[in-house]
């Protein structure tokens, strides 16, 4: 069975070069337990302990949404990337 690793591995981005997740630092540094490193499928968040700050691989975002919800206080402004852009889902 293949893992969500090799999956991810299938998909294919057309990347923005503006980012479509904004976070908030201050609060980010504050955050206990920092769950968006731990609940987005396509790892796109990770804390960067030397500059402490939430570092952002928007490109790899696979628009689940689930920082959307997950972010505690709703502090992460999430939108879908702009027209064109983002994961390219096949369908059929
Ligand atoms: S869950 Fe939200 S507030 Fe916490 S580190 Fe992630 S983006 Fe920042
Ligand atoms: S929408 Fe999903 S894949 Fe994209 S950053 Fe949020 S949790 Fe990760």
């Amino acid at each position: 069975m293949s893992s969500i690793e090799d999956k991810l591995f299938l998909v294919k981005f057309k990347p923005d070069d503006r980012t479509h997740l904004i976070v908030d630092q201050d609060h980010c540094k504050e955050c206990k337990g920092r769950p968006c490193t731990m609940f987005c499928p396509a790892q796109v968040y990770h804390w960067d302990e030397t500059e402490q700050k939430i570092l952002v691989a928007y490109e790899g975002c696979i628009e689940c949404g689930s920082c959307r919800i997950g972010c505690p206080d709703l502090l992460l402004e999430w939108r879908y990337p702009r027209g064109g852009f983002g994961v390219q889902y096949k369908f059929g």
